[in-house]
């Protein structure tokens, strides 16, 4: 849906981007993940044709963006950063405008506006200004304005800044909603959280680079860390070893700590390797009655690759 080949981008001596390349599938939210200043906006930029690139090709749902703009934008849904919203329009308003400049028209514009002022959950304030908005509802305002014309590329640049925890619950069932119709989501955002939890595939770009892609499962193994489980229950040090031989575990599993009471242990796979490693334990006596297992995080692989933090 989204092909970019090798982009670009310099501001004088200085390069924004350099040498991103990414392909998104229909269906899928794509995350681009980095801190404040890796590139993210400058790729929407030129991606929504707002920048243009210094190098690099962009196709759109099959479209060149620099050959065949017109066809490429017509594919394209943005939600930019900064509002895009008239605070003085009504609500229903800012969706009538925004559809009719992508080319709807007369029922179909009506019929649409009414729609997705359902999906945002503002039908009941689709005659109120902006102005008085609450910032998340702002927020979901914008969204709508992006997604009128039903886009089948939709580019969301950090769409939760300043929106409330239950607001952004909205804003992500909002972007499910989009990808469960086939479209493909390009998400930028510099929370791992966000990308963890809503991203099918994730490219984290530091210093306008790309310096990791894939899912979350994969980014995980990259990072080479392993899943530490922590058990709270009646441990005996003899009775755990002869359980992990049990089940061919021995060599995989370090013992990082253990007492009569917990048991502190590193793997790979851990959520998978769960049950059965419960299951030898109770046959060799011993009893977990909680389980905490912790995952390598996109944080950690970030760190790794960087030596910085993502947070910084
Ligand atoms: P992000 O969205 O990941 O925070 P940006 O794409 O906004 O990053 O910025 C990437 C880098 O490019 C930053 O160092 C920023 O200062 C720089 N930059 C962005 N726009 C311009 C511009 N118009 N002129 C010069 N430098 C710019």
């Amino acid at each position: 849906m989204i092909t970019i080949r090798e982009l670009r981008k310099d501001y004088g001596a200085f390069t924004a981007v350099q040498d991103i390349s990414l392909e998104t599938q229909a269906g899928e939210v794509f995350g681009l993940l980095g801190p404040n200043g890796a590139g993210k906006s400058t790729t929407i930029g030129c991606l929504s044709g707002l920048i243009t690139p210094s190098s690099g090709e962009i196709m759109v749902a099959g479209h060149n963006l620099a050959t065949a703009p017109r066809d490429a934008k017509r594919s394209l849904g943005v939600v930019p950063q900064d509002l895009a919203i008239y605070e003085d329009l009504p609500a229903a308003e800012n969706l009538r405008y925004w559809g009719a400049a992508y080319g709807l028209r007369g029922v179909g514009l009506r019929d649409r506006v009414a729609e997705v002022l359902d999906v945002i959950g503002l039908a009941d304030r689709a005659g109120d200004k902006p102005r008085e908005f609450s910032g998340g509802m702002k927020r979901r305002l914008n969204f709508g304005c992006g997604i009128v014309h039903a886009p089948q590329v939709l580019l969301l640049d950090e769409p939760t800044v300043g929106v409330d925890p239950q607001s952004r619950e909205r804003l992500f069932d909002m972007v499910r909603a989009q990808t469960a119709r086939g479209a493909t989501v390009l998400y930028t955002t510099h929370h791992m959280e966000e990308a963890e939890t809503l991203c099918d595939r994730i490219a984290i770009v530091d210093k306008g680079r790309k310096i990791a892609e894939g899912t979350l499962e994969e980014l995980r193994t990259e990072v080479g860390e392993r899943d530490v489980i922590t058990l709270s229950g009646r441990f005996d040090q003899e009775a755990v070893e002869v359980a992990l031989s049990e089940i061919g575990q021995a060599d995989t599993v370090e013992i990082l700590q253990i007492d009569a009471t917990r048991l502190t242990i590193e793997t790979r796979d851990g959520p998978s390797r769960l049950a059965g490693l419960l299951d030898a334990l109770g046959r060799n006596g011993n009893s977990a009655a909680e389980t905490l297992v912790r995952r390598p995080n996109l944080e950690s692989l970030f760190l790794k690759l960087t030596g910085t933090e993502l947070r910084a």
